[in-house]
């Protein structure tokens, strides 16, 4: 576990600090009840991730849709954000942090408040038209009737996260970039490091001089290279430890 030490001394630099970013993976969101895609509890354990390969969906819409309505709309769709989000988003709302960059699809950030976040992989909590690029929201779906169509257009509707053999979106990354180059401090929260090019957005952040804040239970890639500070343990209690050295016990 985290002593107490460290977590002041992850205090102390985020006090100093005049620009700290966060970067998220599926760690933080462990504790809403969404489990990582990897590992022996993963979601790949039970669902093949095929289903969410570009090219498979567009043949075989149908079978995809089938269980992206299971994993993202009837199960992401139910989540609420922890500790570990509201604590980023207070943070934010303090001026102590700049943005959230997260590899995660789940929208938990923007629940918990969080104004800015850089969306690497895209959000599942979005819809959008395969044909003339509208936009939708899963409340107004009728997943009854498999795979949706757009009410406009008629095209094959999409969720908009990034499958597999898509890119990762240009704003998203450019603005993900130039917040790691202006950073003194970096949270990291939740990541093995293994998912690339998102897990670079820490080393470029490092290469300009941050320092490197890690929260997991277990160590990570960035363990091994990077961090500064690891702060061992769950997301959402971790953080709340922070938050209590940050802003007090309330
Ligand atoms: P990942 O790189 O996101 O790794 C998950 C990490 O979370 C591991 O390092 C693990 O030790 C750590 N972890 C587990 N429980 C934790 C907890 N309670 N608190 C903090 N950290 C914890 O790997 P992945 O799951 O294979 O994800 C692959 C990609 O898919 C990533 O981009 C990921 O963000 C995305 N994904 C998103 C969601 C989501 O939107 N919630 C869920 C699964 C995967």
């Amino acid at each position: 576990m985290c002593n107490e030490v460290k977590i002041q001394k992850a205090a102390e630099i985020l006090r100093k600090s005049k620009y700290t970013i966060a970067f998220t993976g599926a760690g933080i969101s462990v504790e809403s009840g969404i489990p990582p895609f990897r590992g022996d509890d993963g979601i790949w354990s039970k669902y093949d991730p095929k289903t969410l390969e570009l090219g498979f969906f567009y043949e075989n819409p149908l079978e995809s849709w089938e269980v992206i309505t299971q994993l993202f709309y009837d199960y992401f769709g139910k989540a609420q954000s922890n500790k570990a989000h509201i604590v980023l988003a207070e943070m934010e709302k303090r001026g102590m942090l700049k943005c959230v960059i997260t590899q995660n699809i789940d929208n938990l950030h923007q629940q918990a408040g969080s104004k800015v976040v850089h969306e690497f992989h895209g959000n599942s909590q979005k819809l959008v038209c395969t044909g003339c690029h509208s936009y939708f929201v899963p409340e107004d779906m009728d997943f009854d009737n498999l795979p949706p169509h757009c009410s406009k257009c008629g095209g094959l509707l999409k969720p908009d996260f990034i499958f597999f053999g898509e890119s990762i979106p240009v704003d998203a990354f450019e603005n993900s970039v130039e917040a790691a180059g202006k950073a003194n401090a970096v949270i990291l929260i939740g990541s093995t490091g293994e998912v690339m090019p998102a897990a670079q957005v820490p080393y470029i952040a490092k290469q300009n001089g941050a320092t490197i804040i890690e929260v997991n239970p277990e160590k990570s890639n960035f363990t091994r290279s990077i961090t500064d500070v690891f702060l061992e343990g769950k997301a959402a209690e971790v953080m709340e430890k922070l938050n209590d050295a940050l802003f007090g016990k309330k």
